[in-house]
């Protein structure tokens, strides 16, 4: 069977949360608000094997063992448009943009034998499925595969790190365990969203005080532009408290 797609210029998909590999998150750090996003994917879900091989496992009690995504993100409200899409709806680093930017709407959170479904233009999307539109899938096996699999490569080299971050964290921060099996149970699935700067004493390559410096105007933006809005009320404390870390490291 062959899908035909191709992303026109409505710049639809570019509103909200955007995964990132770690490589990205560092590289864009003058760009985007970052976070950490923990997903919970229970042992029914059929990425449940796929999930744990690119993040990691979690035990929520004796019983019971979830798999867990773990993944830096461009932390960015629905409603509010990537701070890189032109009025034109165009992307403004087109040519440097991020992993997943390039992969979609292909997804290597999932096995390759599991992306049709993507390729169903969301509600009020504008992608071209059309016959003059270019086979992207065919028999289950991406066609033009090289930016996907560059995606999956990325996040499999980092699952370790992830791996060795998420024990840590689980150690040292007791409520995260209760926040997972909290969102584990939520209908319909949920996310646990941490700060950014917990994955930063894993990365010892990373110079904090330069990180800190391309992020913290990028997140002021934010505070500024969810600021009085009551819908946006959990990502405007999330932009404050994280603000406060990052001037934390610059006033030292
Ligand atoms: S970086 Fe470019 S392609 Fe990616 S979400 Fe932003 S505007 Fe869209």
């Amino acid at each position: 069977m062959e899908y035909n797609f191709d992303c026109t210029i409505c710049g639809k998909c570019c509103y909200g949360q955007v995964p990132l590999t770690v490589k990205d998150a560092l590289a864009h750090a003058d760009r985007f608000p970052l976070a950490m996003i923990w997903t919970p994917v229970g042992r029914e879900n059929k990425y449940f094997d796929h999930t744990t091989r690119l993040g990691s496992k979690v035990n929520l009690s004796k019983r019971k063992d979830i798999g867990v995504r773990i993944s830096p993100a461009a932390y960015i409200p629905p409603s509010l448009p990537c701070p890189e899409l032109a009025e034109d709806n165009t992307c403004r680093i087109h040519t440097q943009k991020p992993s997943r930017c390039r992969t979609m709407p292909f997804s290597p959170y999932r096995d390759e034998s599991h992306q049709a479904e993507l390729l169903i233009p969301r509600e009020n999307w504008d992608c071209d499925v059309s016959n003059e539109a270019p086979v992207v899938y065919r028999d289950n096996i991406i066609v033009e595969r090289q930016d996907f699999d560059r995606e999956f490569d990325d996040l499999l080299n980092q699952a370790d790190t992830l791996r060795r971050y998420a024990d840590w964290l689980l150690a040292s921060v007791p409520s995260l365990m209760k926040e997972l099996n909290k969102m584990a149970k939520k209908k319909g699935g949920g996310q646990v969203i941490v700060s950014f700067f917990s994955l930063l004493p894993r990365l010892p390559e990373v110079d904090v005080a330069e990180f800190a410096v391309k992020q913290h105007p990028i997140v002021e933006d934010f505070i500024t532009k969810t600021s009085g809005i009551s819908a946006l009320k959990k990502y405007h404390k999330h932009y404050k408290e994280y603000a406060t870390e990052l001037e934390r490291v610059l006033n030292q």
